[in-house]
């Protein structure tokens, strides 16, 4: 079954909803960067967090990243209005035993630390805005952000269900806001309704879908909008070349010393670019003639 992303608003309350289904591209991401199985929950629930906020755009791609005290450091997921999505997490290998039969994501994270939310809609500026982390748990860290930083009082859910083998069997989460009209009893009957709701990780190993999944808690739901999710990374040999011309003259004259071409790997989808001498020669002639 394909990965996906759907705007839905239940027919009986006043809030708006968004469900995302993405276990084959976590799976696809695992075993391209080899991710542990807490590496996999944690990127997993961040990637699903990522492509929930970027429910809305409809144009640009957003962009998550948290940084935590934890052992996994830094986690960075970003997903485009058309649905690509592509994340990694620095410590790839972090290993931690299970708590309570759970992998623990927060104290694989961390609980000091912040989390950074960049808008790129394609204009000449970005929208960024950054709070610290509440739990480490990510869906948490999420609904706090949009909460406390959009003010868009929110409640947030993120599963990856991982198998004996480390393998993705599932991976999914829903988010949902409250609207201007939404009314006291209502927000009540959420609280309530969530508090008595199974782990969406149980509900997704049962088999449910996110959209089942927002049944149970809501009834009848319409759904708005379905959109395709999909891995796809945005390297390019232009991006690799502009992070050397970053680098600055000084840098690159240090590379063309050494005499090795420059080999970067693409810590996102493993792509390997190697950039010859000679064009190193002309990225530098081109700072120089800039400067
Ligand atoms: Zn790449």
């Amino acid at each position: 079954m394909e990965d996906y992303l759907i705007r839905v608003i239940p027919k009986n309350f006043n809030f708006r909803a968004f469900g995302v289904m993405l276990t084959k591209t976590v799976e696809e991401v695992r075993q391209l960067q080899g991710l542990s199985p807490i590496a996999t929950a944690a990127l997993g629930r961040a990637m699903a967090g990522a492509c929930l906020l970027s429910a809305d755009l409809k144009f640009g791609r957003i962009f998550l990243q948290i940084r935590g005290d934890g052992p996994l450091e830094e986690i960075l997921a970003e997903a485009t209005a058309s649905g690509a999505l592509r994340g990694m997490v620095k410590n790839p290998a972090v290993f931690l035993p299970l708590d309570s039969k759970k992998l623990p994501v927060g104290k694989a994270v961390g609980k000091k630390g912040f989390i950074n939310v960049i808008k790129d809609f394609g204009l000449k500026d970005l929208y960024q805005s950054s709070i610290e982390l509440l739990t480490g748990e990510i869906a948490e860290d999420v609904a706090y952000y949009l909460t406390v930083s959009e003010q868009i009082p929110s409640a947030c859910a993120l599963g990856v269900l991982v198998g004996k083998e480390g393998e993705v069997l599932q991976a999914g989460g829903y988010l949902i806001q409250k609207l201007p009209e939404t009314i006291e009893e209502e927000v009540h009957y959420l609280e309530e309704k969530l508090s008595k709701l199974p782990p969406i990780t149980t509900l997704l190993s049962e088999g449910l879908s996110i959209e089942r999944i927002l049944e149970q808690i809501f009834g009848e739901i319409e759904i708005l909008e379905k959109r395709k999710i999909y891995f796809c990374c945005s390297c390019s040999e232009g991006r690799v070349e502009r992070v050397l011309i970053a680098l600055g003259e000084r840098e690159l004259e240090e590379i063309l010393k050494e005499g090795k071409p420059v080999e970067v790997t693409c810590e996102f989808c493993k792509k390997v670019y190697l950039i010859p001498l000679e064009r190193i020669k002309k990225l530098k002639d081109l700072i120089s003639m800039k400067g």
